[in-house]
């Protein structure tokens, strides 16, 4: 999946790839963490170069900042409001456009194979799409 933003920017950023204990439950499937001063890291995290996988790292990884949500029958294509880069401002349209063209379709349909594990919509997240379960 292409990227809209450059590897170098999340290297330098990492939130996606360290989770506080609370925010566990983003860990993308399949993805060990390790502890580290209270944080936990991805394995495949590095301090310097970002994501070692990178075009193989897991759909959920390269589909972020966006991800899809539940709410009732409904599915949300998101944006993370954790993302500070894709959330500002003069970048939204942009981001709408291409998270709808580039990422919702293969999104979509791996989360109507993974029904259960979707996490219920998070009000602080930009609904950039809703679509039927
Ligand atoms: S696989 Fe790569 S992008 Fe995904 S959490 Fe780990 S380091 Fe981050
Ligand atoms: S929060 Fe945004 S800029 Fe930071 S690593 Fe994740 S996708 Fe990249």
């Amino acid at each position: 999946m292409v990227s809209i933003l450059k590897h170098e920017t999340c290297a330098k950023c990492k939130i996606c790839c360290t989770f506080k204990k609370e925010s566990l439950v983003y860990v993308p499937k399949g993805i060990e963490v390790k502890e580290k001063n209270g944080l936990f890291a991805c394995v495949h995290h590095c301090e310097n170069m970002g994501c070692r996988l990178r075009k193989n790292k897991p759909l959920e990884c390269a589909a972020w900042p966006f991800s899809v949500s539940k709410r009732g029958k409904e599915l949300l294509f998101v944006l993370e409001h954790s993302c500070p880069e894709l959330n500002k401002k003069e970048r939204l349209q942009e981001a709408k456009k291409f998270g709808l063209e580039m990422v919702a379709p293969a999104l979509l349909e791996y989360s109507r194979q993974h029904l259960d594990t979707l996490r219920e919509y998070d009000e602080k997240n930009k609904i950039m799409g809703i679509f039927k379960a």
